[in-house]
């Protein structure tokens, strides 16, 4: 017999994906210029120079067997190191190289992270809308799934939080610039969830962690990302290259234990018996030390910016009710009807590909993933202004 909850999880299809193959049927059959598919967070700026100039630099002066050979588990020390010493630069908290863990990208990191916290019983408490993997990567470690509703602006609503976060609570999840919302959270409400923590960690008696993901970092359009480890000490920051440096099928990432930390060492220990036990060996030897030399650096923001002012402007204009994303690259728009999954459907008549809000936790939007190459949203706007008529009638 198989594992049934694997065996489950391999069948059920991520809506994502689905709309995503549908759309690549759907092209095969009208043509690409055709469909215009807004479903996946697949990057379409290229990495920044910097990448291929190391990449090159690499395979040119450093020997094969030890440029693709095994790192330590870890990663590689010199990298670590490296990663360090710019979170210390770069955001103005102390950080160890003994603490940093190299990843196969933010996935890993959340997973690693939450075998490395997660006791039998433990709560995991992630704010919706939420990134869908969060369910199964808390599940599967053995937590289980919290979900409180992010504020009527997609901000953290502290009063739901102060509900939610309970006795059992390991930790809370938070995700900013945010997928699928595009918040970014501001320094006064990372604050108030850290005064929070404080308190709900003193009445339990033990910490409740703070799981920071990040892979969209960098991805802002002017406004600040504060680094959450500032203000409260139990943090575990995981971080990816995916979106920043576009180098999503690459697999690259890092776990930043923030030295204050109850128990860091402790801590850190179990974050390397998590990556074993889940079987990653150590993070791409190659992009490991790519990434080192390119760090703070970022694919070309202002394609994303000029993508969601067309997209947000047009569909602002057209009568829809866009949330105006201030990082990463998807717009948030309400549906025109309450169930976003039928909206979708009808959607689909004019080949627009958007994915209903159900996936994230919560009703009545659709997801607009802008990372696309300009033609397609400026070919696409016809078809979104048309849809929307349909309900003007
Ligand atoms: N977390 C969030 C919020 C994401 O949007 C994604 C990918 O889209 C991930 C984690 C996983 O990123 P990675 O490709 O680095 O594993």
């Amino acid at each position: 017999m198989l594992n049934g909850i694997m065996t489950e999880l391999g069948k059920e299809r991520s809506v994502i994906r689905e709309i995503f193959e549908y759309g690549n049927a759907r092209k095969r059959e009208i043509g690409a210029e055709n469909v215009f598919d807004f479903s996946l967070g697949n990057p379409s700026v290229p990495a920044p120079a910097c990448v291929r100039e190391e990449i090159g630099r690499l395979l040119s002066e450093m020997p094969a067997q030890k440029l693709h050979g095994y790192t330590s588990a870890a990663g590689d020390p010199a990298v670590r190191a490296q990663v360090a010493d710019y979170i210390e630069g770069a955001f103005g908290v102390p950080s160890r190289a003994d603490l940093v863990y190299m990843t196969c990208g933010a996935a890993a990191s959340l997973t690693i992270t939450l075998n490395a916290l997660c006791e039998a019983g433990d709560e995991f408490v992630v704010v919706a809308p939420y990134f869908p993997e969060y369910r199964v990567f808390i599940e599967r470690a053995g937590g289980r799934f919290v979900s409180v509703r992010a504020d009527e602006h997609f901000h953290l609503d502290l009063n739901a939080l102060e509900k939610a976060v309970g006795e059992r609570a390991k930790a809370v999840i938070i995700n900013s610039p945010n997928n699928p919302t595009g918040a970014v959270y501001g320094e006064a409400e990372l604050k108030g969830l850290a005064s929070l923590l404080k308190k709900k960690s003193a009445e339990r008696g033990a910490p409740v962690f703070l799981i920071v993901d990040e892979p969209y970092r960098e991805l802002t359009y002017g406004a600040v990302v504060p680094y959450p480890a500032r203000y409260y000490a139990d943090t575990v920051t995981c971080y990816s290259f995916s979106k920043s440096l576009s180098l999503a099928g690459e697999r690259i990432g890092y776990i930043s234990v923030n030295p204050a930390c109850t128990g860091a060492e402790e801590l850190f220990a179990a974050v390397c018996g998590a990556g074993r036990a889940l079987g990653y060996v150590c993070a791409p030897a190659l992009f490991q030390r790519v990434c080192a030399a390119c760090l703070g650096k970022s694919s070309d923001v202002n394609v994303y910016r000029e993508n969601r002012d067309l997209l947000c402007g047009a569909l602002t204009s057209y009568g829809y009710d866009c949330i105006p994303p201030e990082g990463a690259f998807y717009l948030f728009v309400k549906s025109p009807e309450a169930d976003a999954k039928v909206f979708c459907e009808r959607a689909k008549k004019y080949e627009l590909l958007l994915v209903p809000s159900d996936s994230f936790g919560v009703e009545g939007y659709v997801r607009v993933s802008y990372c696309v190459e300009r033609s397609v949203i400026e070919r696409s706007l016809p078809a979104f202004e048309r849809l929307v008529k349909e309900y003007s009638k």
